[in-house]
């Protein structure tokens, strides 16, 4: 059977190998997932389970459910201090993922240019790729990885139409400085470019972190397209979640684009996403960041004594993204290595544009973690 294009010329990921190699050791430490290992809060799944009693099951509109959207109107008020009419303003999603590409396929013409920030969430590269688009990658600052200015305004030409912003940023775990910000937001309010933020990792900023929104920073609603996801936030990445919030115009487009793609987020879904952001969930919320951070600076501390190994103290998410110039070895190699001789799994920073690093995920409990840092070190020496 014939197969487009765009299918063959997406690669495939370069972890995939790993991930299977992995599975077949039955001690592996797997340090690659970003998938949180707490449970979905009891009360969210209760509310679920009433939804499904009382046989609420058929398609929503294809925007969401309106009691949800509104839900998520006063999300973003009491967040961000913006806001968005439920009635037009805002779509539910299957996942942050359908947020994005949705938007891609609705602001892209083939040959669009799209900047994104590296390191990088491969999937933005994919994505724009199948859009027909194309991801002009602009490096940010070696080792702060803040917005490097002068970079952006030089990857900008008459085909640019949007720049994606990842803040906080996976992997690396930054929260970008206010003047980078500003700058960006200028920028693109120069040359007139939708601004797609990302905000999925926004509930794991640690409190020392001097963290400003964008959406906190940048006045303009008509080229801000605003993205989150209930995934990280409330431990719900099987329940596909998430939204997309901006201007009516741009989201008649995409409800128009779902209604030909999912018709809508699933129901059950829906009903779980009202009672995550209707219950009083904060203490569950906050309760999972202090266990991040204690985990966090367990691995920054052990690492700091790992002569090969260099790392910022990540400011959000739970990643660590190590530096492992020292070791010679690149990303793709250390990460094979690691895997055969001590069954640990990290994920090459290959994947994310930069092979001389890693991506170390803190998605498992501290013995875990413990034991995952001593084959580490055991492995390096
Ligand atoms: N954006 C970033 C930067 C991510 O890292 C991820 C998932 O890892 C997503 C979006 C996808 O989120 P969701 O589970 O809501 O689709």
């Amino acid at each position: 059977m014939k197969l487009s294009r765009v299918s063959k010329n997406i690669p495939g990921s370069p972890v995939r190998e790993l991930y299977e190699k992995a599975k077949s050791y039955s001690d592996t430490i797997d340090f690659t997932l970003g998938d949180p290992d707490f449970y979905t809060s009891r009360k969210i799944c209760e509310a679920v389970n009433d939804a499904i009693n009382s046989r609420r099951m058929n398609y929503s509109s294809n925007a969401g459910l309106m009691k949800l959207r509104e839900r998520i109107s006063d999300f973003i008020a009491r967040e961000d201090g913006m806001s968005y009419d439920p009635a037009s303003e805002i779509m539910v999603t299957v996942g942050a993922m359908e947020a994005l590409y949705t938007s891609l396929v609705n602001l892209l013409d083939p040959g669009d240019e799209v900047i994104v920030f590296s390191p990088y969430w491969s999937n933005y590269i994919h994505m724009i790729q199948m859009c027909g688009g194309e991801a002009v990658i602009v490096n940010t600052e070696e080792d702060t990885f803040d917005i490097d200015v002068d970079k952006m305004k030089a990857a900008i030409t008459p085909r640019t139409v949007a720049v994606i912003i990842n803040h906080p940023n996976n992997p690396t775990g930054t929260v970008y400085s206010e003047a980078g910000l500003r700058y960006v937001l200028q920028l693109s309010e120069q040359y007139g470019l939708a601004v797609i933020c990302d905000q999925c990792y926004r509930s794991l900023v640690y409190p020392e972190a001097e963290y400003h929104s964008i959406p906190s920073l940048y006045a303009r609603k008509e080229n801000l397209i605003l993205i989150d996801s209930l995934s990280k936030r409330f431990a719900m990445t099987g329940w596909r979640l998430g939204y997309v919030a901006a201007p009516a115009q741009f989201i008649a487009g995409m409800v128009h684009l779902q209604e030909n793609m999912v018709a809508c987020a699933a129901l059950p879904s829906q009903y779980a996403a009202i009672a995550a952001l209707s219950t009083a969930l904060s203490d569950e919320v906050r309760g999972m960041l202090r266990e991040y951070k204690m985990r966090r600076d367990y691995v920054v501390s052990q690492i700091a004594n790992i002569p090969k190994l260099r790392c910022n103290l990540p400011q959000a998410t739970f990643y660590i993204w190590v530096n492992i110039k020292a070791t010679g070895l690149s990303g793709k190699e250390f990460a094979g290595r690691l895997l055969e001789q001590e069954h640990v799994a990290v994920v090459p920073g290959i994947a994310y544009g930069d092979d001389r690093y890693i991506r170390v995920a803190l998605t498992m409990g501290m013995e875990k973690i413990k034991e995952g840092m001593v084959r580490i070190r055991r492995f390096l020496d």
